[in-house]
């Protein structure tokens, strides 16, 4: 499916562990909660640093919101250590990836395929 048919509609997220993804889904336009409470005991298994959390922004908008450095930061101080916090923009041209803090990820592109999927629909 091509991207120019494609819109964005939401934000969405992912998060994964070395081993594959634990969770990931929809949220609003301009926002996304992820489920930190529904998957906390399946999180806390994990060292911080094999965990990654990635949600996906409108285009063009690829900076870290005041809310989303709030959330890296508590969620820092909840795991007990850093891990890979990073947003994604679906541009014409491609994409844009930024992580904060000091851990960065390399997504599979299946990954980002789902994410894609998320947060776009078809164009009517
Ligand atoms: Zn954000």
């Amino acid at each position: 499916m091509a991207y120019q048919n494609m819109k964005f509609v939401r934000e969405a997220f992912l998060i994964r562990s070395g081993n594959g993804v634990i969770a990931s889904g929809k949220g609003e336009y301009a926002k996304v909660d992820f489920p930190f409470e529904e998957h906390w005991e399946v999180l806390k298994t994990f060292p911080p640093e094999e965990l990654c959390f990635v949600h996906v922004h409108p285009p063009s908008f690829p900076e870290f919101s005041r809310m989303d450095q709030t959330c890296y930061k508590a969620l820092k101080r909840a795991l007990g250590g850093d891990f890979a916090f990073g947003l994604v923009c679906f541009q014409e041209e491609g994409f844009v990836m930024r992580f904060i803090g000091s851990h960065s990820a390399v997504l599979p592109a299946e990954d980002l395929e789902l994410l894609k999927a998320l947060s776009q629909e078809e164009k009517p």
